[in-house]
């Protein structure tokens, strides 16, 4: 994931970081990314919902 993303309303679903953050068009951007070292999932999604219904349906391959 890109680490110079300043996000807010930062949670967390298990291993996963829900985050919000705008892109460079300055759109709202919901990521979903897995802290788990050796996963690697991370993903963007157009809306909150979204973004957390994958961090909670997330199956970590690194577990
Ligand atoms: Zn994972």
């Amino acid at each position: 994931m890109s680490a110079n993303r300043r996000f807010r309303n930062l949670i967390r679903i298990g291993p996963v970081q829900v985050g919000t953050a705008y892109d460079h068009h300055g759109r709202e951007k919901h990521t979903a990314a897995c802290t788990a070292p050796r996963c690697g999932f991370s993903a963007d999604y157009d809306s909150r919902a979204a973004a957390e219904l994958a961090a909670r349906t997330h199956r970590c391959p690194a577990r």
